[in-house]
Formats: structure tokens, sequence, C-alpha cells
């Protein structure tokens, strides 16, 4: 038998359609991702980007601020309460062409679903230097929450780089174990919120390093990385930045290649919605929520609010198409 619905992914997207869809009698199946050492180092474990961020001051219903991890897994709690049911696996392939959908997971095995919503968020960009891969895990990481207490960043200097929240919140979190936190950026002003921009200005071993791009990662092959190039976009100077880690904070790239083509995606890759406040896709009986469909707002209560929206589409499909 399919199953009625199945979610893939588990950021506040798909665990708030999961609670909607199991309230409305779905009995969704939830795919939550794989545990493994490859969605680590993509950034795709099981939980998404709110498990390794910090303080989440921006979600209503918490005065006092949450900790990401405390509140995506009240989220799972919740969405397991109401009986859905989590595979802790990854969806590898999918076949949007024939009825119902089929897809399969890493573990090899197949299912089937009369309707799905894809909810698999976004993961870290990274710059793409040659030396930046030789150093993953050996100095350059893009979480600093992660990483960032490794005793090989204890009292060193490290840099951070970009402008946004992202690197603001990494930049702030650094702080804490590094004697020197260098935010290179490559303008001269953060992309960040003032609140959080003002507050990373302020600490006193932040130093920005404005107009500025990173050109090469140095390193020892034993132990890891010792310093970075940075290049002065105004001036054309290059000058050497000693550094015991680099943490890339740049923005995110949505995770649909999974999807091998069968959804409509824009040039950055998102999920192309049908109709603007709906979550339909390009192909009839799949929804899609969150940062997955949503280049421009990328927060976890819109996330959160379009997978309740996934839920309530998918629900009313269904009982147009009589699936009971
Ligand atoms: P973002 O806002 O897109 O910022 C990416 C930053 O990286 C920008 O400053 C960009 O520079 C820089 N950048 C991009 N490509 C680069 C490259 N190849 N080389 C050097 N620099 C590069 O991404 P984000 O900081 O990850 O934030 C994403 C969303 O999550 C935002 O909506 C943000 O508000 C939200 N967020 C919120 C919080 C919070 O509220 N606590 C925390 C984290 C994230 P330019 O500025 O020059 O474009």
């Amino acid at each position: 038998m399919p199953e009625k619905i199945i979610i893939i992914g588990s950021g506040p997207a798909a665990w708030t359609g999961a609670v909607y869809a199991a309230r409305a009698n779905l009995n969704p199946l939830l795919y939550e991702g794989a545990i493994s050492e490859e969605n680590r180092l993509k950034g795709t474990l099981p939980l998404g980007q709110l498990n390794s961020t910090t303080d989440v001051e921006n979600f209503p219903g918490f005065p006092s601020g949450i900790l990401g991890p405390d509140l995506v897994d009240a989220m799972r709690q919740q969405a397991l309460k109401f009986g859905t049911r989590v595979v802790t696996e990854d969806i590898v392939k999918v076949d949007f062409s024939t009825r119902p959908f089929a897809m399969k997971d890493s573990a090899g095995d197949s299912v089937s679903a009369q309707s799905v919503i894809v909810a698999t968020g976004a993961s870290a960009n990274y710059l793409g230097l040659e030396s930046e891969n030789q150093f993953k895990n050996r100095g350059v990481s893009a979480c600093a929450v992660c990483d960032g207490a490794l005793p090989r960043f204890r009292n060193q200097p490290v840099v951070v780089v970009g402008g946004g929240d992202s690197a603001a919140e990494e930049s702030i979190h650094l702080t804490k174990f590094a004697s020197t936190v260098y935010v290179v950026h490559r303008r001269d002003q953060l992309r960040a919120s003032k609140i959080m921009a003002d507050r990373l200005l302020a600490l006193p071993n932040v130093k920005p390093v404005w107009n500025s791009v990173v050109e090469e990662v140095f390193g020892d092959p034993q132990t890891g990385v010792t310093g970075v190039r940075i290049r002065n976009l105004k001036t054309n100077d290059t000058t050497t930045l000693p550094a015991h880690g680099m943490f890339v904070a740049i923005g995110h790239t949505p995770n649909t290649a999974f999807l091998d083509g069968q959804l409509k995606l824009d040039s950055q890759g998102f999920i192309v919605l049908k109709e603007p406040f709906r979550t339909l896709t390009s192909v009839e009986g799949v929804f899609a929520a969150g940062d997955v469909a949503d280049p421009t707002y990328k927060q976890a209560v819109t996330a959160a609010a379009m997978g309740c929206k996934a839920a309530l589409d998918a629900e009313r499909w269904l009982a147009e198409k009589d699936v009971r």
C-alpha cells in the first residue's frame, strides 16, 4: 500500500508539516535524513540548520530565546506525539513520473506515496578553493557552533568569511574561544541585521577586514590550517593572516540535487512554487516548504509556516483525489 504522504526533511518546515498531516489523519511517514559522515560534511544531518545554531531570539513564543537544537527537537517531539513515523535515512532517488510516486532511501529500500512534501532545506556554501577543500575537518569549517570549541581553535586567531547574519552569529560564538576573530568581508559593511552587526563589532577581539576575499588557505598537512592569504579588492594588495581556522559563512544552497531535475528549479536550485502563497510544485501532488523553496526569507518561522501550508495543500489535494 502506498503511503498517503511522505515528508522529506527534518527542519521546521518538515516537522510542522508532519504535525498538521498527522492531525489530519494522513499518517505521515517522514524521512529525517541519515546520520553519516557524508551528511556531516555536507551539513545535511538530521534536524538541519537549527540544530547547528545557538540562541534563537526571533521565534515567537520564547521571550527569553531558545537554543536552536532544543527548538527543533521540541518540534520533532510534537510530530511524534501525533503519530508521525520517522525513518532516519535520506531519500536518494525519486520518480515523480509514476503514480503513486516512487522513491528509494539510503538504506536501499523502496517506498511509494500518493503525495510528497519536499522540505530538505539548504546547506552551507564554501568558497570553492582547492586549498579550502584540502583542509576541511583540519581547520576549515562551515559551522562554528559545531566545531568552534575544538582545542585547535582555543586562544588562537581564526578567520570568518562572510557578512550576513550567519557570519555575525558564527563570529560572536567564536569570540568565546579564539584569541582574535578576523571577519573577512568582500564589502565595507555587513549585510547582517543591525542588532547582530552592532553586537559583533562591539566585541574587543573581533577585527573586521573589509573589502577583502580569501584567495588561499595555508596549512600543514598534519596539523591543519595555519593562515590565509587575503586580497584587498580596492588596492589589490595581498596579505597573510595567521589563523588556526577558517569558518565559511557565505550563504546556503538548496538541497535539491536528489530530485534529479524532476521538479522545476530556479537558476539557484530553489524549487519553484507554482503560485505565490501556495506550496504547489511543477508536479501535481508534490509540495515544497521551507528553505528549499524560499530564496527570500529563509527563517525558522517562515519555514514552519510553509510546512503548515504544504500539509494543508496536500490534505486538500488528497481529498480532491478521494485518497482516504
Ligand atoms: P546571506 O544573508 O546570504 O549572507 C551571505 C554573506 O556571504 C553575504 O555577506 C555575502 O556578501 C557573502 N558572500 C556570498 N558569497 C560569497 C563569496 N563567494 N565570497 C565571499 N563572500 C560571499 O546568508 P546567511 O548569513 O547564511 O543568512 C541566510 C538567512 O538566514 C538570512 O535571511 C539571515 O537573516 C538568516 N539568519 C538569521 C539568523 C538570526 O536571526 N539569528 C542567523 C543566521 C542566519 P554580500 O553581502 O557582499 O552579498
